[in-house]
């Protein structure tokens, strides 16, 4: 091996290092990734038969408000105007996402007005309107009342995490904006849209340089293989993007996470559901949501076929050893637990842990690439000199 850094994840976190290291200095990159592609959960292919993007790990949609990673992220592709909106089918009806006057009076008959909404709504959030909520239950009824949070979030909630919503941070649900108005844009953020030509070429492009290699189907853990982490450790920097409790083989335990399964349907159709994401609100329908990735590309329209539609439900579950992790719990127990390892991971040497797993963080990927960036800049880049 003749690497300066070894990456081990090719995720958003691992590509924007290797991609700042070649860019800032002479030395030559290593990534290891276990799969078989590169891009980590942001990976997608096309589906042949309908011209689809399919999002292997589920929907990736990029929306950020910081100059810098906008900047940096159009350096290797450019952006569809794209602009997401979601639905949620709730006791037979569809209704506009995140929650606004126009769920609002869909759900009440009614044509209030944004002040008559906004005071209607502190009315219904009783005791707890306006207070500093500490759990995503209290956090969803003082946002939105008690009737609206019972018939789009309580169940919702309740099959995407199987956890007490008075166990779960509020940071959760503080991700989606409520407006007393008609915007329905599922994101506040400044820029947003889809890379024009799929995430993984524009992944591709980031680590397209000659001091740059990738090995696919490394398990860094696996000891028959030379590039495990025995080898590696102490004898080259390393940035880790796996789980972190898996670092260490589980000694302080497992921190707990949530992890994706796909029904994949395909319909005699060109449009199934009229959007691309249709949530579903109630406690009968087993998945949380329909993912129908051709309309997240209307203008691929004359690559796509009009005659057949893909759609995929998501079923969220418990992620056992193993599964992919997806959405950390982090429960007051998770977070104990991870400052535990946060701990451990200081005092390792020339280790740099990062990423979605390697954090313990729900992170999106405007996030990931910000902190890689900065994360280069403080540390990475001093381990190199
Ligand atoms: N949520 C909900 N109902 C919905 C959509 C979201 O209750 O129709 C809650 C749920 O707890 C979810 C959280 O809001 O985990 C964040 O939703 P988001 O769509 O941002 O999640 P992601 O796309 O990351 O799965």
């Amino acid at each position: 091996m003749n690497a300066d850094i070894v990456i081990v994840g090719a995720g958003l976190y691992g590509l924007t290092i290797a991609q700042q290291v070649v860019e800032h200095t002479k030395s030559r990159v290593l990534i290891l990734d276990i799969r078989d592609h590169i891009g980590g959960n942001a990976y997608s292919y096309t589906d042949e038969e309908t011209g689809a993007e399919i999002h292997k790990y589920g929907a990736h949609l990029f929306h950020t408000s910081n100059q810098k990673v906008w900047d940096y992220v159009n350096r290797f592709t450019s952006f569809t105007d794209y602009v997401h909106r979601v639905y949620a089918t709730h006791d037979g009806e569809v209704y506009p996402l995140p929650i606004n006057l126009g769920t609002i009076n869909q759900f009440f008959h009614a044509h209030y007005t944004p002040a008559q909404a906004q005071s209607l709504i502190q009315e219904q959030a009783g005791e707890l309107s306006g207070t500093h909520a500490h759990n995503l239950n209290d956090q969803g009824i003082s946002l939105i009342g008690r009737p609206l949070y019972e018939a789009f979030i309580k169940n919702y909630t309740s099959k995407q995490w199987q956890t007490d919503p008075e166990d779960l941070p509020a940071s959760i649900i503080r991700r989606l904006p409520v407006r007393f108005n008609y915007n329905n844009r599922y994101f506040n953020d400044t820029w947003e849209g889809l890379p024009t030509d799929g995430y993984t070429r524009w992944f591709e492009r980031m680590i397209d340089n000659d001091r740059i290699e990738v090995k696919l189907g490394v398990d860094f853990f696996d000891l028959s293989q030379e590039l495990n982490k025995s080898n590696l450790l102490g004898n080259v920097p390393i940035i880790y993007t796996g789980p972190v409790d898996r670092w260490f083989d589980y000694s302080l335990g497992d921190l707990s996470w949530r992890t994706v399964d796909f029904k994949e349907r395909r319909y005699d159709e060109d449009d199934h559901f009229g959007c691309p994401v249709m949530n579903f609100s109630d406690a009968d329908v087993p998945y949380t949501r329909a993912i129908e990735f051709k309309n997240f590309n209307p203008e691929r329209y004359d690559k796509q076929n009009h005659e057949r539609t893909v759609v995929w439900e998501e079923y969220s579950r418990f992620a056992h050893r193993g599964d992919e992790p997806y959405y950390p719990v982090n429960t007051k127990d998770d977070h104990r637990m991870y400052a535990q390892y946060r701990n451990l991971a200081e005092h390792e040497p020339q280790v740099v842990f990062g990423g979605r797993l390697g954090t313990y963080a729900y992170y999106d990927m405007h996030q990931v690439i910000n902190s890689a960036l900065n994360e280069y800049e403080h540390t990475i880049s001093a381990l190199l000199k």
